[in-house]
């Protein structure tokens, strides 16, 4: 059996990321990938200005700004009743953009693969021993061992619940999404509209879709999806995908050789549209961590120091979360909240730059 120093579990962003980089410091790296890519993924498909300093360290920032985009000078809020208020994003080359995640990570996947990462998808990892190393079972019966693991597979993480450390999910909220027809003249904004059943993302990621994200609890879902079947003019059987839970309790992101990076250690508000860059950079955090430990460079604790660099990485933005989380449970408030930036934009324009701070 072939033995690798890091197995990932999970080849989205956050794995994506911790591979190449790990393979990048020359550590034989594995990526045990459940889907086969191309994949879609429930996301608003926006890529905050932040993630193009970790995408440069990957390599690929200029292969990201060729991919079909929508570019996003503005972000529009919509209350309850039609007041919007619009706040400008950061402009230049380095600004938000929205992107299929089809797209998106098939990329991210193939950098790591020419990096020298051996890559399996279509391999779902279904059971975990941890003696002497980590030996780790697919559902297609196919095993493998490896000095480290690092769980990169998403809010669910089976890696976390193998390894008994997923909390109790609550299932408060879902979200639906799906890429509908750009309606005409959308313009280059992000909408984020309240409704009295949730609230709706809206972004346009080329020239021909539009990404149509619902968030509410599950009991107010269907008026949701009858307001936007009749708002985009969508046919009633509208093919939706869906995920849930929107929040969890945080995990201690390492412990030993066990790593958790991204979604898998800590989920963040969807509305505020930072869970790809904490996914990319807890990634590359948790690769620095891991080429100490596998080259023995265990000087200062590598484990702790990702601990602290995790935490730091979140540090003075988890309010933020916080407020975007007590709005979205309470649209009516939310509502008010647009409607009194009204006459103090600057407000808003805070927070905005706060969640989507340029380099
Ligand atoms: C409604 C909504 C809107 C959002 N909008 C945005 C946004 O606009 N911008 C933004 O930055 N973030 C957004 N997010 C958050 C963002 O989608 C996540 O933070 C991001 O995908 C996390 O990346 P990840 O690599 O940690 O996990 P994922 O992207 O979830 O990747 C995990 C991977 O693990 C694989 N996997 C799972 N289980 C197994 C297994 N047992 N074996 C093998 N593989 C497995 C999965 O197939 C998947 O490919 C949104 C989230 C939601 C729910």
């Amino acid at each position: 059996m072939e033995a690798f120093d890091v197995a990932i579990v999970g080849g989205g962003p956050a794995g994506s990321s911790c591979a190449a980089f790990c393979a990048g410091a020359g550590l034989r790296t594995l990526v045990l990938e459940r889907e086969q890519f191309p994949r879609e993924k429930v996301c608003g498909d926006c890529l905050n200005p932040e993630c193009w300093p970790v995408l440069r360290r990957l390599g690929i920032a200029e292969r990201v700004r060729e991919l079909p985009h929508g570019i996003l000078d503005t972000v529009e809020f919509i209350a309850i009743g039609g007041r919007k208020i619009v706040v400008d994003l950061p402009s230049g080359e380095e600004s938000e953009i929205a992107i299929k995640r089809s797209l998106f990570d098939a990329l991210l996947l193939s950098r790591a693969r020419e990096l020298g990462v051996d890559v399996c998808e279509a391999t779902t990892v279904t059971a975990l021993t941890n003696s002497h190393g980590w030996r780790i079972e697919t559902a297609g019966g196919k095993s493998f061992v490896a000095r480290a693991l690092v769980g990169a597979d998403g809010r669910n993480s089976t890696v976390a619940r193998l390894c008994n450390l997923l909390p109790r999910l609550s299932r408060e909220r879902v979200a639906l999404q799906a890429h509908i027809p750009l309606p005409a003249d959308f313009g280059n904004r992000v909408v984020l509209q309240f409704l009295p059943e949730g609230y709706s993302g809206q972004a346009p990621v080329n020239r021909e879709e539009l990404n149509l994200c619902l968030v509410s609890k599950p009991s107010n879902m269907p008026a949701l999806r009858r307001w936007a079947e009749k708002q985009f003019s969508l046919q009633r059987n509208h093919q939706w995908r869906t995920i849930t839970p929107l929040t969890r309790a945080a995990l201690a992101p390492a412990r030993g050789k066990l790593f958790l990076v991204g979604d898998a250690a800590r989920v963040v508000e969807p509305f505020t549209g930072e869970g790809i860059y904490y996914a990319l950079r807890s990634g590359e955090l948790a690769a620095q961590a891991l080429v100490k430990i596998i080259q023995g460079n265990d000087a200062g604790d590598p484990v702790t120091e990702y601990a602290e660099a995790h935490a730091a990485m979140y540090r003075g933005r988890l309010w933020v979360n916080q407020l975007s989380r007590a709005a979205v449970l309470a649209p009516r408030f939310a509502s008010l909240f647009v409607q009194l930036a009204r006459v103090q934009p600057s407000i808003l324009r805070l927070l905005t730059a706060k969640i989507v701070r340029s380099n």
